[in-house]
């Protein structure tokens, strides 16, 4: 048994599933997580030392690397001062001044602790500013675990949604309308029907949980249109995004700018760090200066702050989002080629610094019907194989992909040739 199989039983005795976070636990994969030691630039190293190019980068704060010396010595820097205050400190401000540069929409910014909170904390701000309960989110879209949007649609009429996790009341989902990602035409029409009850949209501008899938031509905008037309605020969700596809966030890359904006991952630079922020006049009405509640013991950590401004510092450099986009470019084409090459159906899609690949023949995939269309099979055979490769991926087909400046051409190459060997094993089985 290998040490990650032995570790692994022992934290199933005491941890629901062996993990902190579902995904972690290689759900259907037929083989138990990699527990990983410690990270390096582009790499991870398991509990054996050995060694994987990762793509996952903690699931997207790890822009620059692992164990960036920048970060780590922001951080070094403050640890013995004291780990948290529960008062004000300069370097939330600092950081403040920072986002609110970076994001121009951002005119003010609370920090939280995770994207749950901020999405959370938007969506009852964008309730509150607007006396509406309904909520409008798009399928496949993910926005953190908080009870308003662990949502589906519902069978019947567009205005009930469903819980989709037990434990969420029915009467709360009834307020989420969900439609389909890039469906311009759903919006409208739900729009027609109901828009004066809708207090915000909230969307991924780049949806990167089922997969990696741009917004297509004009339905941002469409968004934007929308929520000016019946006073709904719109939210972006850039997570995920934000600082990744562009300096700017996914707002900048597609030129559509949100009332509100929810932060995460590159925030922090590791981190558990979250914030969200827009318009001055809609922030304003967070405590305690307006009567929306919103709070947080830890928000706001000096460490984290710390380590979230020598990052973000760090990807100001220019063309620093240029070559991380070029990286991607030359992994993306390289892996179609090969597949090609080997007789496999791949598609990738791609985002400034984030991709996705499809097992499919599909040109194009939009929504998250197209996504789950996809042959999960051969995915889940390709992400096992490059694991035993030494490249790890995100261990579900339904999560995009992150490059690091620590990524090196080599690295890059590296990969091809394991996804070449591995291409030609799948087109033989
Ligand atoms: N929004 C998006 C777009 C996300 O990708 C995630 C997490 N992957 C979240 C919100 C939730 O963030 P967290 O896991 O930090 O709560």
């Amino acid at each position: 048994m290998s040490t990650s199989a032995q570790l692994f039983e022992q934290a199933c005795r005491h941890i629901p599933g062996g993990v902190n976070s579902p995904v972690r636990a290689f759900k259907g994969l037929d083989r138990p997580p990699v527990f990983m030691e410690r990270a390096q630039g582009a790499y991870l190293f398991d509990v054996e030392g050995k060694r994987y190019v990762d793509y996952v980068g903690s699931w997207g704060p790890m822009i620059t690397g692992h164990a960036d010396p920048d970060v780590l010595g922001a951080v070094r820097e403050r640890l013995d001062a004291g780990l948290s205050f529960g008062t004000p400190t300069a370097i939330e401000t600092t950081m403040a001044d920072l986002i609110c540069e970076i994001i121009p929409s951002i005119e003010m910014v609370r920090m939280v602790n995770s994207g749950t909170e901020a999405t959370m904390s938007a969506i009852r701000l964008a309730r509150g500013f607007t006396g509406r309960d309904k909520i409008v989110k798009f399928e496949g879209n993910y926005h953190g675990h908080s009870d308003s949007l662990l949502v589906k649609a519902g069978s019947g009429a567009l205005t009930h949604g469903e819980p989709s996790s037990p434990g969420v009341p029915a009467a709360l989902a009834e307020h989420t309308v969900t439609l389909s990602f890039n469906d311009i035409d759903a919006v409208h029409e739900c729009f027609a029907e109901i828009g004066d009850q809708i207090a915000c949209i909230i969307v991924e501008p780049v949806a990167g949980n089922m997969n990696c899938i741009p917004s297509r031509p004009k339905f941002l905008e469409t968004l934007r249109e929308t929520c000016d037309r019946y006073g709904s605020v719109l939210i972006f969700d850039e997570v995920m995004t934000g600082f990744r596809v562009a300096l700017g966030g996914a707002q900048a890359h597609y030129g559509v700018t949100p009332d509100l904006t929810c932060l995460g991952k590159i925030v922090g630079g590791g981190m558990p760090v979250g914030a969200f922020g827009g318009k001055r006049e809609i922030m304003e009405h967070i405590s305690p200066l307006g009567a929306v509640y919103q709070a947080g013991t830890l928000a706001g950590n000096p460490l984290a702050m710390a380590a979230g401004i020598a990052l973000l510092k760090k990807i100001r450099e220019p063309g620093f989002h240029e070559t991380l986009s070029q990286r991607v470019t030359t992994l993306c084409d390289g892996l179609e080629e090969r597949a090609h090459a080997a007789g496999v159906e791949l598609l990738t899609q791609r985002a400034g610094g984030m991709f996705g690949m499809f097992f499919t023949g599909q040109s194009r995939v939009d929504n998250f019907a197209q996504a789950t269309a996809c042959d999960a099979g051969h995915f889940r055979r390709f992400f096992s194989s490059m694991l035993d490769e030494g490249v790890y991926l995100a261990p579900s087909a339904y999560e995009a992909g992150f490059m690091s400046s620590a990524h090196t051409p080599e690295d890059i190459q590296h990969t091809l040739e394991a996804a070449g060997r591995v291409f030609a094993g799948l087109a033989e089985s």
